[in-house]
């Protein structure tokens, strides 16, 4: 049995990763939301998979939030598997003539401070090989950033990888093996509909880029095909 967790599971690339997962039958997932009242797929899959999901609330800003999701996680299970750093904002005009400090932080908030905060937090339900996966994007790459505007969006993207890769180097004693890992261009609310693959691609391929990671693979900066991302 495979406990996982995953943030901002209710819509876009979480809630279809929580699909993939679904599609097991050795695996039990903690779905992670805003708010689990209004999360209608999830509560359907919940509905339809009662001993394989548990919805968990979660505002991934707050900390009092982080804290009671963790008791209520550990009511459950010891200890966690696979932890997915999915949640992500991409929000308000990040042009150079209109980004504000207001915007900066609020995107820093969600995409860089609470993946660093989830981790520290669940930390004790990390165990010998558990997977700490980060929701990256190509985005994130300094070589790639031949191009302006989006600033809040790719600088904290950028310094999630750099937190990823704190994180390796203290979390290797333990054996817990973390990446960031690109899901590739997606139709969500955020990547628009032109994007290039659906949410069940995605998700399928970042399940099956978790499922081979060894401890060889901890501080990685993946796609979701398991290609390299140019740093
Ligand atoms: P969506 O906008 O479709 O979904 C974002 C998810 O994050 C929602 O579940 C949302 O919850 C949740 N979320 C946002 N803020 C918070 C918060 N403060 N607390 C808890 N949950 C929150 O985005 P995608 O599914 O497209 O993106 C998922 C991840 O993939 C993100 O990290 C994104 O940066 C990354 N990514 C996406 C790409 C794409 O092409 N779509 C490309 C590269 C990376 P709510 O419904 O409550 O707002």
């Amino acid at each position: 049995m495979q406990n996982i967790m995953i943030t901002g599971s209710n819509r876009g690339i979480g809630l279809a990763i929580v699909e993939q997962y679904l599609l097991r039958d050795d695996v039990h997932i903690f779905a992670c939301c805003r708010n689990p009242q209004e999360a209608h797929a999830l509560q359907n899959l919940q509905q339809s998979h009662p001993e394989q999901l548990t919805l968990v609330p979660l505002e991934v800003t707050s900390q009092a939030s982080i804290e009671t999701a963790l008791q209520t996680i550990q009511s459950h299970t010891s200890s966690l598997d696979i932890l997915i750093n999915n949640a992500g904002v991409d929000s308000g005009d990040q042009s150079l003539e209109a980004i504000t400090a207001e915007l900066m932080l609020e995107v820093y908030a969600v995409n860089t401070v609470a993946p660093l905060m989830i981790s520290q937090v669940f930390l004790p339900m990390l165990k010998s090989e558990s997977k700490l996966i980060h929701i990256s994007t190509s985005m994130a790459s300094l070589s790639g950033r031949t191009y302006g505007g989006s600033y809040a969006y790719c600088s904290s993207k950028a310094a999630l990888n750099m937190l990823m890769r704190g994180l390796a180097s203290d979390l290797r004693n333990k054996q817990i093996i973390t990446i960031a890992l690109d899901p590739g261009w997606v139709r969500t609310d955020m990547g628009g509909q032109s994007a290039l693959l659906s949410t069940e691609e995605s998700a399928d391929g970042i399940v099956t880029v978790i499922d081979k990671l060894t401890m060889n693979d901890t501080g990685r900066y993946l796609r979701y095909d398991g290609t390299e991302s140019a740093w």
